[in-house]
């Protein structure tokens, strides 16, 4: 594979404008966690990150969240085993985030799996996560995702149902809620997003003031491609960045056959 060079470019290039909206917005370069999202990703091609020291992931199916951490499950154990000179700036581990839907029948998977569940949006998901997790030793942590959009397309609770189902959520002994996740309409202009994302961080702070979550409330989620530097000025301390480090995705028809195969 020798697009190594375009990926580690295309990387830093989004790392650097991370950094950049951070510091417009007051806040300095560890302020604001890039979640890599690898839905569009060939698995070396997320080795590669973790090899450049990356660690947070994020997947929106859990067939491929499920599949992918075990891979690389498997290659960062063999470098544990290795130790080469080559691997020092490996982790040890990496951290898989949950960013789409969830049946309430794969919620099992999920729990497993990943670190972080971005995208909470019912009491009912709540409650079988917590039945789940109830096995578990520590909580598992979780954002609630609002729809500050208004799209009905968009998954999320509404605005106004946002805080009940949070204290609701905190009473649960083996969840942690940490905060709120939004997605803003796909549009050409980041500027439009704007008012979505003001609107969630509002929420985000009338929330964590009222002592909902206690002081671990304390994580904003919102930004893609797209829009993530308008998030960050908005106030968000986690962006979920997939397209602008690996490209578009291909059409199912452009990967699958190559002109020999035709
Ligand atoms: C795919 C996805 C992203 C990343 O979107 P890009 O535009 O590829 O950066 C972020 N959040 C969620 C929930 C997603 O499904």
């Amino acid at each position: 594979m020798k697009s190594n060079e375009p990926l580690k470019k295309r990387y830093e290039a989004v790392r650097a404008r991370v950094v950049a909206a951070a510091a417009r917005s007051g806040r300095g370069r560890d302020d604001v966690l890039l979640t890599v999202v690898t839905k569009f990703a060939a698995i070396d091609q997320i080795r590669e990150l973790i090899e450049l020291g990356h660690v947070d992931f994020g997947e929106n199916r859990v067939q491929n969240l499920v599949q992918r951490a075990a891979q690389i499950e498997e290659f960062l154990e063999r470098h544990r085993q290795l130790r080469s000179a080559k691997a020092v700036n490996i982790p040890d581990q990496v951290r898989w985030h949950m960013i789409g839907h969830i049946q309430r029948n794969k919620v099992r998977k999920v729990v497993n799996v990943a670190r972080l569940i971005h995208s909470v949006d019912s009491l009912r998901l709540a409650e079988e996560i917590q039945l789940v997790a109830a096995r578990r030793d520590d909580p598992i942590e979780v954002l609630l995702q609002v729809n500050t959009s208004g799209e009905r397309t968009k998954s999320g609770v509404a605005p106004a149902a946002a805080a009940h189902l949070l204290e609701q959520i905190d009473t649960m002994l083996s969840i942690r809620p940490r905060g709120l996740m939004c997605m803003a309409p796909l549009v050409d202009d980041p500027e439009v997003v704007r008012p979505v994302f003001e609107r969630c961080c509002e929420l985000f702070e009338e929330i964590s003031e009222s002592g909902i979550g206690g002081d671990r409330f304390d994580i904003l989620s919102m930004g893609m491609s797209n829009d993530f530097e308008v998030a960050i000025e908005c106030g968000a301390n986690v962006v979920r960045v997939g397209t602008a480090i690996f490209g578009q995705p291909q059409l199912p028809e452009a990967r699958e056959e190559s002109p020999a195969d035709v």
